[in-house]
């Protein structure tokens, strides 16, 4: 991959360079780009759920933790501690409200929460204070909602800035209502506000629920009331009287001299468990589930984070709705304790609902035990049922297998004809075309072929149909994102409105020129002066230099200079431009994020090639529309050895090929300081800018599109950003290159040529050593490069004998050990790594290690300077190995007893079971502290065990693991947890003997029958 991308685009974690992502400008605090993967093809459904006024988000954290995408928003004058990422949103501005309104229109939203300030609606403001002295004075009254006549002018502001939130809340609740999106408001039952003409629309369309806090765990009794269209918010209902008698705090000013109410005005936990439920129960009245069905794939070796998985086996085999007279006897766990008409006893109520006089009661019917388990063995591993390849992939991988080598190359070689025909008929066309565009755009799209793109699109049945004409008028760094349709859902929500940005250039011109004034250059100042002239006068990437007067008068004096600063790569001298600090990222939305599988998808498909070039047989693969390709391997394969090569092909200076929309030109006039001229000189930018978000985004939409129309054309490739890695049988390497070759000089893009290396059996590639030398024997393997390698020791080796690190220094530092991890050390290293993120990143002064740290430290420096690569291997396929983990905590008296077991269960039918007791000495440190509830540590234990136990038998084999418990699974899976002790506790005593299992572990939850069943 080209160094230029990495220095400016790519998050830290993946950046073969990311010295440079250390700096500032490089990251985008959103992170929108994920770490690992590539999408290409599929959309999935994850749902999306806002939050305004999100205060300390403690919703919103609940609701990410059940699966759902979030969006807390609120304002920088935010005084909450937030529990999970704030956007920044300021609900006083026209463009938040636009910003909100695009990101319901292009996503799938569940719900919008609205909890809008209360304080100058409380009725609680005149009652007199627990010492005779007059409370505040009300604000409100019942005579002047709008604010009573008399009072402060500071009170006068915020009653107005209240009610301009209230109106325009009031507005957007209607807006919501129209486009049949659920939305729920907020506030203290005994407020002005649902009195207020401007919530008048939604109590009218709307029902209402009231509680107390303290029936969800709250210590005050304070009415909430909430409104919603609806009618399941009713399940919110919940009085003090309904549950266990409890004490109430006294009201009044609390220790700190507050108010007692403001210590209220976090949601209790329970109460967010509660509101999440109502929002999920809307979903599965839609159909969805929140764990969707469509997408977070697994991978090789890597296992989809969160919940949003769905789950193999459904938790339950029916649900069942029944009409009651009265609820049935339920035991602690809501099952029935005795049948009910059809449906068994053990079956979990999930909700009821009143219906006039009878009650509506809703059963999840959990499977037999001999049903789940029968269901269980029909399971395939997801990894080998091809269910993470994008479509086009797919269609490739099936031609390669079913046709004969020499069918392949005639294939090729007819669909290239076929396009070199479409665009000998559309010259005429194109040439006519391109004339209606800006010169400006013209003169960077170069030889490009739009019209034939967009007919080849057309033909490959492309979803990102937008794409050619944005590359035809240039593409925009500001605004809302156009949906390819090819990427992930994925939230970034403009703080910025385009407007707001240039009105603020005022300031952030003068600002931005003299900050390049007074570093006066610096070391590499006239280097970096003379490439940025080679880039105007030989490329015409850029217009200028001109002096910031000129450009003064080439805008009227409107526009953003784009501070650009050298980065020193392996001797050589790279340009950034920094649109962070210019704020140009902060005016650009996006509902999607891009992420990037290549090098799974490429370890996958060279070992399904793999296997079937050795086995032969029948090849089938579902692609996403439930489209079913059936065949046979050609026997012309199965008489040679599957001998793979690989080589990578890249787009030559790629982000200068695509032209910048003419209208942010004005946006990105690179600025720098010329030192013969002792000032600052401005150039106009008319390519994709580095640093911006926008050119990431649009970037990626060109490189997936090239490389689905490479599949088409018979490629087996992958794209990671401008790198194009490819495979080959050693007998057509010829014909793949001829074809790569031939499709990017008929579309019109400029590759590397000098960089594209012959088809060889093992090349470096995206960072790794990709070694395909025993792909006859059905092995795949990768390694760090050596060079890396180096690098990161003498990194490490400093670290531990300084024994203290630099937090600001560590984004790089462990950008470049996660990348190196990913390959060699499994979940181990993660774990490793998650104590070292620990220490955060923000903090310029020195830490010192902690033993433990310098302990983790150590672990991945022996890792990594084991060089030992990852291997993979394409074995026949084989039903995956079954294993059941459960564990019980029981009381008798205090005396805490924990115990544990599990079964395995071989595709051979070999069964084997197990069962323990968890050690009183290892049950007494988990519970130090006064920490009691420790079945996740319990449950998490049986994983350990079984996994120890039975590693001899399921190393080499696919495994899949039912868990019964979230906590203990999100440890398993993502190898973090929000309990430090938890990480700690794995990370000395268990896993570290664990890396090499390469398990791959996937979520369910055991149904409760089972669980019951197996009796240790
Ligand atoms: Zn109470």
């Amino acid at each position: 991959m080209s160094a230029e991308f990495v220095a400016a685009e790519m998050p830290a974690a993946q950046s073969e360079t990311d010295h440079v992502a250390s700096c500032s400008s490089s990251r985008d605090s959103h992170g929108e780009f994920d770490f690992d993967g590539f999408g290409g093809g599929t959309t999935d459904r994850q749902m999306v759920f806002i939050e305004l006024c999100a205060g300390s988000a403690v919703l919103s954290a609940t609701a990410q933790r059940h699966g759902y995408r979030v969006l807390p928003v609120d304002c920088k004058r935010n005084r909450h501690k937030p529990r999970c990422r704030i956007v920044s949103l300021d609900l006083s501005e026209a463009h938040a409200w636009e910003v909100l309104e695009y990101i319901v229109d292009t996503c799938d939203v569940a719900a919008v929460h609205l909890a809008p300030p209360c304080g100058t609606c409380s009725k609680a403001r005149g009652i007199p204070m627990p010492d005779g002295s007059p409370g505040p004075q009300p604000l409100r009254t019942a005579e002047h909602l709008l604010g009573v006549p008399d009072m402060t002018p500071l009170d006068r502001i915020k009653v107005n800035a209240a009610n301009m939130l209230y109106e325009r809340m009031g507005k957007f609740i209607e807006w919501l209502d129209s486009k049949g999106v659920a939305w729920v408001l907020e506030n203290p039952t005994n407020s002005f506000l649902w009195e207020l003409g401007y919530f008048s629309y939604a109590v009218q369309h709307g029902y209402f629920a009231h509680c107390h806090a303290c029936a969800y765990g709250s210590s005050r009794p304070k009415k909430t009331s909430f409104l919603s269209n609806r009618s399941g918010i009713h399940m919110m209902q919940k009085f003090c009287g309904d549950v266990e008698p409890h004490e109430h705090a006294p009201w009044g000013i609390s220790a700190d001299g507050g108010f007692a109410t403001a210590l209220e005005a976090q949601y209790p936990d329970a109460m967010c468990e509660q509101l999440v439920k109502f929002v999920d129960e809307l979903c599965s009245d839609k159909g969805i589930k929140i764990s969707p069905a469509s997408l977070q794939q697994p991978r090789a070796h890597r296992q989809p984070r969160g919940r949003a998985t769905p789950q193999l086996i459904p938790e339950y085999e029916l649900v069942v709705s029944l009409l009651l007279h009265n609820t049935p006897a339920l035991d602690s766990k809501r099952c029935l304790m005795q049948p009910c008409r059809n449906v068994p006893v053990g079956s979990k109520l999930l909700r009821s609902e009143k219906k006039g006089k009878m009650v509506l009661c809703i059963f999840g019917v959990f499977h037999t035990c001999e049903k789940f388990v029968h269901v269980a063995k029909s399971l395939w591993h997801p990894f080998d049922l091809a269910a993470h390849i994008p479509d086009h992939l797919l269609r490739c991988l099936f031609e390669h297998l079913t046709k004969s080598p020499m069918d392949l190359v005639k294939l090729r070689i007819q669909r290239l004809k076929l396009w070199t025909s479409w665009a000998r008929d559309l010259a005429k066309d194109e040439s006519e075309y391109k004339l209606t565009l800006d010169p400006r755009v013209r003169a960077v799209l170069g030889a490009k072929r739009l019209l034939l793109m967009k007919k080849v699109a057309e033909e490959i049945g492309w979803p990102d149909t937008e794409l050619f004409s944005e590359l035809a008028t240039g593409f925009r760094l500001v605004g809302n994102a156009t949906r390819s349709n090819v990427f992930q859902q994925g939230l970034k929500a403009a703080t910025l409105s385009e407007e707001q940005l240039m009105r603020d250039a005022k300031f952030l011109k003068p600002a931005l020129l003299g900050k390049i004034r007074a570093s006066g250059g610096g070391e590499h100042s006239s280097a970096l002066y003379d490439i940025t002239v080679a880039e105007a006068k030989e490329k015409s990437w850029l217009k200028g230099p001109y002096s910031p007067v000129e450009m003064d008068q080439r805008y009227s004096g409107r526009w953003l200079p784009v501070r650009r600063f050298p980065v020193v790569q392996k001797d050589k001298l790279r340009p950034i431009d920094d649109l962070r600090e210019n704020r140009v990222n902060d005016t650009f939305s996006s509902t999607e994020r891009a992420t990037l599988y290549a090098l799974d998808h490429l370890v996958w498909a060279s070992i399904f090639l793999m296997r079937f070039y050795r086995s032969g047989g029948h090849v089938s693969f579902t692609l996403s529309d439930g489209t079913v390709l059936d065949g046979c391997v050609h026997p012309e394969w199965l008489a040679m050895p599957p001998d793979l090569r690989i080589t990578a092909m890249d787009l030559k200076s790629a982000y200068k090929q695509l032209p910048l929309s003419p209208l942010d030109f004005d946006k990105s006039i690179v600025s720098l300081w010329s030192v013969k001229d002792r000032d600052v000189k401005c150039f106009e930018c008319h390519v994709l800018p580095f640093g911006a978000s926008a050119s990431v985004h649009n970037f990626l939409r060109v490189s997936a599109f090239l490389q689905a129309a490479g599949c088409h054309l018979g490629i087996i490739w992958m794209s990671y950003f401008d790198d194009f890695p490819m495979l080959s049988h050693s007998l057509h390497t010829g014909s793949t290159l001829a074809c790569a070759r031939g499709m990017m000089s008929l579309f019109g893009f400029v590759y590397s040529e000098e960089k594209l290396l012959p088809f060889e059996r093992s090349a470096e590639i995206l960072g790794v050593v990709f070694d395909l030398g025993l792909s006859s024997e059905g092995r795949v393997s990768i390694s760090n490069k050596p060079s890396r390698v180096e690098e990161l020791n003498d990194a490490l080796l400093g670290i531990l004998n300084e024994k203290f690190v630099i937090p600001t220094s560590m984004p790089s530092v462990l950008g470049k050990l996660q990348y190196a991890d990913s390959h060699v050390w499994g979940r181990a290293g993660k774990l490793a790594l998650a104590d070292l993120r620990e220490l955060g990143h923000t903090s310029p002064s020195k830490v010192l290690l902690e033993e433990s740290q310098l302990k983790a430290f150590e672990t991945l420096r022996c890792r990594l300077c084991s060089g030992r690569p990852k291997t993979f291997l394409a074995d026949d396929v084989e039903k995956p190995v079954l294993i059941f983990t459960d564990g019980a905590l029981e009381y008798e008296g205090d005396a805490a007893k924990a115990t544990i077991g599990g079964v395995s269960l071989k595709p051979d039918g070999a069964c084997e079971v197990f069962g323990c007791a968890v050690p009183d000495d290892v049950l007494k440190r988990w519970q130090d502290g006064g920490k009691t509830h420790v079945i996740g540590l319990v449950e998490l234990y049986a994983c350990v065990v079984s996994l120890l136990h039975w590693k001899p038998d399921v190393s080499s084999r696919r495994v899949i693991l039912f868990v019964d418990n979230w906590p203990a699974l999100d440890v398993l899976v993502k190898g973090t947890s929000l309990q430090p002790e938890w990480t700690r506790w794995k990370t000395t005593s268990c896993f570290g003997s664990h890396a090499c299992l390469q398990l791959r572990m996937l979520q369910i939850t055991l149904a409760e029958g089972l669980s019951r069943s197996l009796s240790f």
